[in-house]
């Protein structure tokens, strides 16, 4: 009998900013605010670290995610990459660290899930086993754990190089521009396709 054992790929992606590009909702909060030279959602978030500004970003964060979603897309690289794990038959997941509530008080998990189902329904289907919100940093890698993910994807190399981030679990950094990798563990990757080379 064949003794080697192959086990299945299970690929895990982060929601913000790795499933979903802001940045035409950056753009156009930009302009709507008369500010320039915005091109991408990094830079309207360095903008307000900058300046100090971290209440103010909290308020733009909450339109980001809510009423600009209307201005997102699917990341680049992501349906090919899709298409080609539902071909394999790997399981994927989208396991995301957000609020349940905005800092005013809004829904921030319906609006997201409504998104994904507009956008990637057919690729997550049923939703409601596929896509994970969790209300801490701690809860997301918990559920990383629980759900045997081998990749993971996420745009936040200090999520990939939390201790408590499991071992065994292969590291990618999604980030289209040129970008220092901070740990040996961790692939960067430009598009999301791109993870098909280790998978
Ligand atoms: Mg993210």
């Amino acid at each position: 009998m064949n003794k080697m054992k192959w086990s299945c790929p299970i690929v895990g992606l982060d929601l913000d900013n790795t499933v979903i590009n802001y940045g035409l909702s950056a753009r156009k909060f930009a302009l709507s605010n008369d500010m320039h030279g915005i091109e991408n959602i990094s830079q309207l978030r360095e903008f307000y670290k900058r300046n100090h500004q971290d209440k103010a970003w909290s308020r733009v964060q909450e339109w980001i995610y809510t009423e600009g979603l209307l201005f997102a897309t699917v990341n680049n690289g992501l349906k090919e990459l899709l298409s080609q794990l539902k071909t394999f038959d790997y399981p994927t997941y989208i396991i995301s660290h957000k609020t349940k509530v905005s800092v005013n008080g809004l829904d921030l998990w319906g609006p997201a899930r409504h998104w994904i189902a507009e956008n990637l329904g057919n690729y997550f289907e049923p939703l409601s086993e596929i896509v994970f919100f969790e209300e801490t940093r701690e809860k997301k890698i918990a559920r990383i754990s629980h759900q045997k993910i081998t990749h993971f994807v996420d745009d936040l190399q200090d999520v990939l190089l939390e201790p408590n981030f499991p071992s065994n679990v292969r590291k990618f950094w999604i980030k289209e521009e040129s970008g220092v990798i901070r740990h040996p563990s961790i692939t960067k990757l430009e598009r999301l396709e791109e993870l098909l080379n280790y998978v």
